[in-house]
């Protein structure tokens, strides 16, 4: 079973987007055990599609197209493929219902060439697209599959998780499945980690150990080649164990999606304990990370952007005369801070950040120098201090994971 991925758009031979959805493909073509051979990417341009189409059908089982299934003339990819393999182009009657459906519900008028979006290649199955208009088609004919997809990602990604891939597992059942299990870890390097685990990373064969560096953390990939499920398992386990004997301290989570801020927020929502943050360098983007989790009213009331002196005073009722005496950039600002907010708020925790954003340096402090503060209903507020490097967005983010952490330990 051989599959390759062919990304159709100028845009990406000209190095304005990046070829995310072959990263993408290839990781869930990975996990229903196909293998990806070859990515391409080509242009708008229906003879190199064509001339491409030729070669990868020689050499692949399963051809997957993304791109290219929209509304304008650039959008050649069905007409392509339909063509080679000497099909035509007929309506889907779902995606024409919900493109009407649509166009009514925004009030918007139609054009004559959305249309083309809700042709699908005959004989097709047709892969209904539930963020967007373009169906999607998977067509057989003689030995090759083909599967064609939109180029947005927040169309292509939710299409393939609901909509291909029960089609895929059907179709390519697996002798041999992969199962895999991610760990996640804060707080150590990647060189570090994987200096840790040398031994370990060196030894393994199956199940096998990929460390994948993200900023501010580190994610370890276990996947175990196998017949059985309930072997892989073990073998996972047994894995995992030997991974947390050494760097377990780091470990914080499993899964490609509990980030740092998924996992705090279900640990407040599991303890009933709600957050606030007052927040100085990183200016609301603590509080933005939280909003990005859904439900996370449950646990975040709100809080505070104090980026001034006067603000920290008047918002959250610091003294003036401390911030002159030990400066912003301090300890005492960063408890002060923490602690009010969580006052103010009435929240069970508040976390503070206090420090420079860079580049220059403030205070006489240089770039990357934070203080994060954490207080705690009915224990003493502590403040760490921590020296970030880089540049101001990293600063600021690396803050916020650092933030994230006080409260998850
Ligand atoms: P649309 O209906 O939006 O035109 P489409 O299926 O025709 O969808 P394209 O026109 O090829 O898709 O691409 C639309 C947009 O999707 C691109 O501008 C780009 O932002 C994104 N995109 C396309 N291909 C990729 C890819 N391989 N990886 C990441 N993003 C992509
Ligand atoms: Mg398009």
């Amino acid at each position: 079973m051989k599959a390759e991925i062919i990304a159709v758009g100028t845009e990406l031979l000209l190095g304005q987007v990046v070829n995310t959805n072959a990263t993408f493909l290839s990781q869930e073509l990975a996990d229903l055990g196909i293998e990806v051979y070859y990515h391409t990417v080509v242009g708008d341009n229906p003879q190199r599609l064509e001339q491409l189409l030729v070669e990868a059908e020689e050499r692949s089982d399963l051809i997957v197209l993304c791109g290219g299934l929209g509304p304008t003339d650039d959008d050649l990819t069905k007409d392509t493929v339909a063509a080679h393999i000497h099909h035509s182009l007929v309506q889907d009657e779902q995606a024409l219902a919900r493109l009407h459906d649509f166009f009514k519900f925004s009030k918007r008028s139609m054009t004559e060439n959305n249309l083309r979006q809700t042709l699908m290649i005959e004989d097709g199955i047709p892969i209904q697209n539930p963020t967007g208009l373009a169906v999607g088609t998977l067509i057989t004919k003689e030995d090759t599959t083909y599967l064609l997809l939109p180029g947005p990602p927040n169309e292509l990604n939710p299409m393939f998780q609901q909509n291909v891939r029960p089609l895929l597992a059907a179709r390519f059942p697996q002798a041999e499945q992969l199962i895999s299990r991610v760990l996640r870890f804060y707080g150590i390097g990647e060189s570090q980690l994987v200096t840790d685990l040398k031994e370990l990373i060196d030894r393994q064969t199956n199940p096998t150990i990929a460390p994948y560096a993200k900023p501010n953390e580190v994610t370890l990939r276990l996947t175990a080649k196998v017949a059985d499920e309930g072997l892989g398992q073990q073998l996972l386990d047994e894995l995992e164990a030997k991974v947390m004997a050494k760097v377990g301290t780091y470990f914080y989570g499993y899964g490609d999606e509990n980030s740092l801020v998924k996992v705090t927020v279900d640990a407040l929502k599991k303890y009933g304990k709600t957050v606030t943050a007052a927040e100085s360098l990183t200016a609301g983007l603590f509080q933005s990370t939280l909003g990005d989790i859904t439900g996370v009213s449950e646990v975040f009331k709100g809080g505070f952007v104090t980026y001034s002196a006067e603000t920290k005073a008047h918002f959250l009722g610091i003294d003036v005369k401390l911030l002159e005496k030990e400066g912003t950039i301090s300890e005492a600002c960063a408890i002060a801070m923490a602690e009010r907010a969580r006052i103010v708020a009435d929240a069970d925790y508040a976390v503070s950040f206090t420090g420079v954003a860079g580049p220059d340096e403030l205070e006489g402090k240089p770039a990357g120098t934070v203080w994060i503060g954490f207080a705690e209903k009915g224990q003493s507020t502590i403040a760490v201090l921590q020296h970030f490097n880089r540049d101001r967005r990293s600063i600021r983010k690396s803050a916020v994971m650092k933030g994230l952490d006080l409260i998850l330990r």
